[in-house]
């Protein structure tokens, strides 16, 4: 643990707002107070998990299905039902109010007809909301910015067909790497930036490439990691826990190359992947690295700042609250080697290098698939008690969320009738315009006729 006579200081941090997951050693343990701004919880706290469902209401209920369909059909209704236990895992349980604010976001997109709305998903809608603390003008603007972005940089065609044949190469002059999963289930991200060298590095790739590079890893996490974390979890997981080793970093190792390839990063994760940061330690941080980190620290947002702890070189005690010692890299002091792939940043071992989770995910998407298109044909009893079970639990929680909604419900028609009364405006102008060209038609037709005449 630190001791009170370090002599520097731990820049922040709120412990995720002291939510859910926190393991008992965490609980006890205690941060610094005094810098702590009010941030959102993790994401994944915040949408709620699914809850456990019971494993049956009532057992004559349970036996008269079973005698009422043949095994093959049970068999298939308890597959459907599983893989929509699952689908609720992926989705993670919405918060109604959340929902009522990603509807209105939706509809203001729709009103402004720059963005097609419906191609976003609800939690990538939700992300920017959270970021913007739920400004919906500045979420647009932000999500704007980021469509304009993939399209300019081209990021579905980086994530389809871009080639980083350098990797292995690369990782032996920048070792960096996701390894494996934190307590919570979560990614773990670890990059030695005080090891890289820069010259060297450049002699084999282009930062351009490296930041190709660092795209495609961040859409893989949002499409495979993410999702395959989550089955693997049985929760909803949206977010990594990174490790950065500064070890050695300061400002004279800090070369403008070095600089831009960080600022690029830097930019890129903060206006366009926002939210699916945990947390980041900053380990091995030394005397160089602090005075490098005061210039750094101006480019951050608050929101971030605060997912991050700087520590020096007592920071196992910090790592292992949140990564078991048996994930954690030997070279952190944990007691991973992954020996057969020649070293922890080499393995890439995780969720979504299971065989078993991909193929549970494709099977996912695939029924996801086939039941938006036919709207399922759940006919079992078991399927309606459930359907009818989670509206009622639904029913109950929105009870309690009433006034919450009407309010968010209230707002939306402010919205919507700011946005009529602006179009009604418009179309006044416009109809007031029709009329001044009729008037200058007329004057002309009887300019016409009078010069013929
Ligand atoms: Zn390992």
């Amino acid at each position: 643990m630190r001791k009170p006579s370090e002599n520097y200081r731990e820049i922040v941090i709120a412990r995720n707002g002291g939510e859910s997951e926190e393991s008992p050693e965490k609980k006890s343990s205690k941060s610094p107070k005094g810098m702590n701004k009010a941030i959102h919880p993790p994401i994944e706290t915040h949408w709620h998990l699914p809850q456990e469902k019971k494993p049956c209401s009532s057992p004559s209920s349970g036996f008269k299905s079973i005698l009422k369909y043949p095994l093959k059909v049970r068999d298939s209704v308890k597959k459907i039902k599983r893989s929509r236990s699952m689908q609720l895992v992926l989705e993670g349980v919405h918060d109604p109010k959340d929902e009522q604010i990603v509807e209105s976001f939706r509809e203001l997109l729709f009103l402004e007809g720059g963005v097609l709305a419906q191609n976003y998903d609800y939690h990538t809608l939700l992300r920017f909301l959270r970021m913007t603390d739920f400004d919906l003008l500045k979420a647009k603007t932000m999500l704007s910015n980021y469509l304009q972005w993939r399209q300019d940089f081209g990021v579905d065609t980086i994530q389809k067909e871009f080639k980083f044949d350098e990797l292995a190469e690369v990782k032996k002059r920048y070792p960096h790497g996701f390894h494996g999963v934190d307590k919570y289930g979560r990614p773990v991200y670890i990059e030695r930036i005080g090891m890289v060298d820069m010259n060297e590095l450049l002699q084999i790739t282009t930062i351009e490439r490296l930041v190709k590079n660092h795209i495609a890893e961040q859409e893989k996490t949002l499409s495979l990691r993410f999702p395959t974390c989550s089955i693997a979890a049985k929760k909803h997981i949206a977010s990594t826990t990174s490790i950065l080793d500064v070890k050695g970093v300061g400002m004279s190792n800090f070369s403008k190359p070095a600089r831009h390839l960080f600022m690029e990063v830097l930019k890129i994760d903060s206006n366009y992947y926002p939210e699916t940061l945990n947390k980041l330690f900053i380990i091995n941080a030394g005397s160089g690295f602090r005075m490098l980190w005061k210039v750094v620290k101006a480019f951050l947002e608050a929101r971030t700042l605060a997912k991050i702890q700087v520590l020096g070189n007592n920071y196992f005690c910090n790592l292992i609250e949140v990564i078991d010692p048996n994930n954690l890299p030997s070279f952190l002091g944990g007691n991973c080697t992954c020996a057969d792939y020649g070293g922890c940043l080499l393995s890439d071992k995780g969720p979504w290098n299971n065989p078993e989770i991909i193929e549970m995910l494709q099977a996912l998407s695939a029924t996801e698939e086939i039941s938006n298109e036919g709207n399922g044909d759940l006919t079992s009893e078991d399927a309606l008690q459930e359907d009818v079970g989670s509206a009622k639990s639904k029913e109950d929680s929105r009870h309690g969320e009433t006034l919450m909604i009407n309010e968010h419900a209230s707002q939306k028609i402010l919205a919507l009738q700011a946005a009529i009364s602006d179009t009604k405006t418009k179309l006044k102008a416009l109809e007031a315009a029709l009329e001044d060209i009729k008037t200058v038609l007329e004057g002309l037709t009887q300019h016409v006729k009078e010069l013929k005449t």
